[in-house]
């Protein structure tokens, strides 16, 4: 017997139930009622810029004047801390009951919310060593118990990869709409094309493709090259069957902003990342 397509069960289920489990109304975590829109940013292949393009993402929405929240999904490698310049910080806990506590999140210097492990962990280089289901249920207790208060958008990085911890967030976590984040590799696409292939099987809406690292600019003539691919990133974005959104250059400036702790500064001043959330908001 095939394995379901949408959550991989071997128990046999009818068209209609298959029809509800795809639904993406059909979460086993609701969308809290004071959180507008929830944004999953998804790579399937480590070391694309996916945690880098979360944390642009939700500068320029903070900039913008929008209320912005970041859930730092990559468990393993959570990176949004130094992002952000916040990793010597820890969230706090605050008890709502008896038997219940709260995450407050960690605010950033423009006022996003964030969670991530590594503000909960006493040493931020103490390595996360558990299973999938453990990964998985500390994630959504994460988004669960965190006192995230009114948001325009909550902005979740992703775990990695296209297997059971990635299928299953995507069962679990009530995400609007996807970001896709690629960089113009064939190979890259190739494993970028199986997440957007989960992503639909799943129901899910794709906002469409950031691509990043597309080409660095020479400081002489200002000529845009392109570094990885002759394609262009609007090819990629054929190849995976979804809309462009925008293409990001190699920055070494924004690397040096990230190695300091400064990338929200960096980001919120550059006009390079105008473009990217236009197509979003
Ligand atoms: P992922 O979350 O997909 O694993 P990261 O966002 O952590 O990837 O980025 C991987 C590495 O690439 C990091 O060292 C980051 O600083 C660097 N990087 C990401 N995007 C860019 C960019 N546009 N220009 C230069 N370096 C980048």
């Amino acid at each position: 017997m095939s394995n379901c397509d949408s959550c991989a069960s071997s128990s046999q289920c009818s068209t209609k139930d298959k029809e509800k489990c795809n639904s993406k109304d059909n979460k086993s975590m609701p969308k809290y009622g004071n959180i507008k829109n929830i944004i999953g940013v998804i790579s399937g292949k480590g070391g694309v810029g996916k945690s880098t393009v979360t944390g642009i993402i939700a500068t320029r929405l903070s900039k913008a004047g929008y209320k912005v929240g970041v859930l730092d999904g990559d468990i393993t490698g959570p990176s949004m801390p130094r992002f952000f310049g916040v990793n010597e910080k820890r969230a706090e806990m605050i008890p709502v009951n008896k038997t219940e506590v709260k995450f407050i999140p960690v605010k950033t210097k423009l006022g996003i919310k964030l969670i991530s492990l590594n503000l909960m962990i006493e040493e931020e280089d103490e390595p996360v060593i558990w299973r999938g289901p453990v990964i998985t249920g500390a994630l959504s207790q994460m988004y669960a118990d965190t006192e995230w208060g009114e948001l325009d958008y909550l902005i979740i990085d992703m775990p990695p990869g296209t297997g059971d911890i990635a299928l299953t967030v995507m069962q679990t976590m009530p995400v609007d709409s996807m970001i896709v984040v690629s960089t113009p590799q064939d190979m890259v696409s190739m494993i970028v094309k199986k997440v957007v292939t989960m992503i639909k099987k799943m129901n899910i809406p794709i906002a469409g493709v950031v691509e990043n690292m597309s080409y660095i600019e020479c400081n002489n003539c200002g000529d845009k090259i392109r570094v990885f691919s002759k394609k262009s990133a609007q090819e990629q974005a054929n190849y995976l069957q979804i809309p462009l959104l925008a293409e990001m250059p190699i920055d070494l400036d924004l690397v040096e902003s990230l190695e300091k702790g400064e990338a929200e500064e960096y980001v919120v001043n550059s006009s390079e990342y105008e473009a990217l959330i236009q197509k979003i908001i």
